[in-house]
This record gives structure tokens, C-alpha cells and sequence, in this order.
């Protein structure tokens, strides 16, 4: 068997580390080409052109995945109110349509998520024992948890940092350790490694940097390459980022806590209640409910990324343009039309509103 799987930001570490504590071979796991300008054409040429943005590019990376020799392919589904359901039976047809023989897995990320994930590593390691299965597991997970905490640095060095982009080239180097690393005590050490080198960085004096939050849906809020590098660009023009979607959180909550009752969201959809109180799907009530929060904790502007054509991102943006909570906030919708120039654009007319508001804010005006 040999395991294919889309690109999801670092998603692949984990993987490739489950894979290879239960001894999968090099070529058991086929983990395709970073997402390339290819990958959104051969997404965007095989995909309904109403299709959103995250079906086109993982059929993109699926594709790329089938090239070089995947037969198995594991992709998500769901039973939310919303396109993901059908994300798995709709490429599989057009694999098999443009003649590969893959055979889909897929992980439920609606009900069952843990269950389901595990018996999908199982099913992928043959049939393995449990106690191989579980440390496996957690291996993966701690090196998912290790990137999200040292790329939550980064969000804010990148704003500080004297000369441009060496933050970003850390970052690099850390995922490289980590992906490399082959016990948890070696994660845990990269991990101090890299954050105490980001902040030992020099910083520029000057610099008093704007906060802006990141909110959308999921995929195309993670996935650098779908919101073209959204993160890189604000801090390059001293911006420091937050986003609350991460991975690790993911699992920390969706596989684990909320099997306990504990539910992530709880304070987030109280928030959104005045302006909609039901979810519609995706990360739409999320979405409404993070303006407020943020509003709340005086960020100086949101920005929020929705794929072009996605229903609950639609609904989350047509309400969040009319709540009374005061904070600027830029919608960029993100499709194969989106062009980088344009969206620097956009940002950078951004930043100077956020920089004008603050400047009045404490002159006092
Ligand atoms: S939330 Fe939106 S972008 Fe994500 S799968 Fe659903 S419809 Fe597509």
C-alpha cells in the first residue's frame, strides 16, 4: 500500500512521523510536492468551477500524490452543512476518470474523529497492534504541537525583526528539525532550541507593531500557499498576526477534550449569538463570533479569509459587515483568480488605515 495525502500546512510531519515509528517503508507514504502554481492548475482544470478553493488544491496535491505512485488516498469527510462531504466522492471519480486507480480513505472529521483517525492509521499499518499504534500516535502529535508553539513566535518576530525575513528562515529550519527528529525528548529540545533563537533575534527599536487577527475557514486560513502567504506579507509590513485556528488545536480539542464535553468554541458562538445563533456549516458561526472577540480584545483589525463560492464563509461575511463591534476588518476571498499583487495591495492599504486609527486613537481624537 502506499499511502498518498493532500497538503494541509505541516500536517505532513505528523504523518511521515506516525509512518515511520510503525515502520512503514520510504515509499509507503507518498507525500506529494509542496503546492505549487501546478497543483492549482491541475485542481482548478479537474474540479467543477464552483468548486471551493480547498477541493480544487488538494485534488491538485492528490494528483501530484497519484503521480508518483500513490494507490491509496486519505482525505476528510464530513457530514456538516457544507461542500466537504462530497470533497472525497468527487475526486475519487475524477481519478479514476483520468485513469488512477486509487482507492480513497477517508478520515470522518464530524463525528467519531478520533476513532476514525485511529482506525485509518491501523488500516494503513497493518492491521498493527494497539500499543504500537497509540505511542505512534502521540509521537506525531507532539512534533504537530512543537511547530504550531514555535510558528506562534514567529507570528510576532516577524513584525520585530531588524532585517526582513530571518524569522521565516528559522521557521524553516525548525520544521526541517522537527520532521527530522525521531524521539519525543529530541522534539521537546528543538523546540526550546529554535523559540530561545527567535527570541534572541535582534529587534528593530522603532517598531510598535499593529495586531491583527486572522479568522475564516480553516483550510485556507492554514494552508499558506491557498491564502498566498498572507502571514509572511503582514509581517513584513510590521504586522503581528494571531490566528486561534491552529493544528494542534484541532486535535488538542476535536480528537481529545470534546469527547470530555469541554467544547473550544463556546465562548466564540456566545459571541456570535446576537448575530447568528446557529451553525451554518464550516467555520462561518466561528467566524461571526471571532470579530467580537477580537473587537473585544483591542486587536487593531481582523482579517478574514474565505474560498470563493463557500456557503458558510458567505453567510459569516454578509453578517459580519453589519455588527456594531468596531474593528476594521479586510475580506479577502481567496480563488485560482487571486493574484499576489493585488492582495499586496489590499494589505498594504490596510495597514495604513490600521496605522492612521491608532495614531488618532492615541492623539486622543
Ligand atoms: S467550509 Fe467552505 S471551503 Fe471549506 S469545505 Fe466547506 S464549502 Fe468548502
Amino acid at each position: 500500500m502506499r499511502v498518498g495525502i493532500p497538503h494541509f500546512g505541516n500536517v505532513y510531519v505528523p504523518i511521515r512521523a506516525m509512518a515511520k515509528r510503525l515502520g512503514a517503508s520510504d515509499n509507503g507514504l507518498i507525500i506529494p510536492p509542496a503546492m505549487t502554481q501546478r497543483t492549482l492548475d491541475l485542481g482548478v482544470k479537474y474540479s467543477p468551477t464552483e468548486a471551493c478553493l480547498p477541493y480544487k488544491l488538494t485534488l491538485g496535491s492528490l494528483i501530484e500524490a497519484c503521480e508518483l505512485g500513490a494507490d491509496t488516498l486519505a482525505q476528510a469527510r464530513g457530514t456538516g452543512i457544507c461542500r466537504l462531504g462530497y470533497y472525497a466522492r468527487g475526486q475519487e471519480q475524477m481519478l479514476h476518470d483520468l485513469g488512477y486507480d486509487a482507492h480513497f480513505v477517508t478520515i470522518d472529521v464530524s463525528h467519531h474523529k478520533f476513532v476514525s483517525i485511529l482506525q485509518l492509521i491501523k488500516n494503513m499499518a497493518d492491521n498493527a497492534p494497539w500499543h504500537e499504534i497509540i505511542p505512534a500516535f502521540f509521537f506525531g502529535m507532539g512534533k504537530l504541537f512543537a511547530l504550531d508553539k514555535i510558528e506562534k513566535v514567529v507570528q510576532k518576530m516577524r513584525a520585530l525583526e531588524l532585517e526582513k525575513g530571518v524569522a521565516n528562515q528559522i521557521y524553516r529550519e525548525a520544521v526541517k528539525a522537527i520532521d527530522d527528529a525521531s524521539k519525543g525528548k529530541e522534539v521537546k529540545k528543538i523546540t526550546k532550541e529554535y523559540i530561545d533563537k527567535l527570541n534572541r533575534m535582534p529587534k528593530d527599536p522603532e517598531v510598535d507593531p499593529l495586531k491583527v487577527a486572522i479568522v475564516g475557514e480553516i483550510y485556507v486560513v492554514i494552508e499558506p500557499f491557498a491564502n498566498m502567504d498572507v502571514e509572511v506579507e503582514l509581517g513584513k509590513l510590521g504586522v503581528e498576526v494571531e490566528r486561534t485556528m491552529t493544528l494542534s488545536r484541532w486535535v488538542k480539542y476535536s480528537l481529545l477534550l470534546n469527547y470530555l464535553g469541554i467544547n473550544e468554541w463556546r465562548k466564540v458562538h456566545k459571541l456570535a449569538k446576537p448575530y447568528l445563533d446557529r451553525d451554518v456549516g464550516g467555520d462561518g458561526w466561528e467566524s461571526v463570533g471571532e470579530k467580537v472577540l477580537y473587537s473585544r480584545k483591542e486587536y487593531d483589525g481582523l482579517i478574514h479569509l474565505a474560498p470563493f463560492t463557500c456557503m458558510p464563509e458567505i453567510v459569516a461575511q454578509n453578517i459580519m459587515t453589519s455588527t456594531k463591534e468596531d474593528i476594521p476588518t479586510l475580506a479577502i476571498t481567496c480563488d485560482e483568480q487571486m493574484a499576489k499583487q493585488g492582495m499586496l495591495t489590499r494589505l498594504e492599504a490596510f495597514v495604513d488605515l490600521l496605522s492612521f486609527r491608532r495614531k488618532r486613537r492615541r492623539d486622543g481624537r
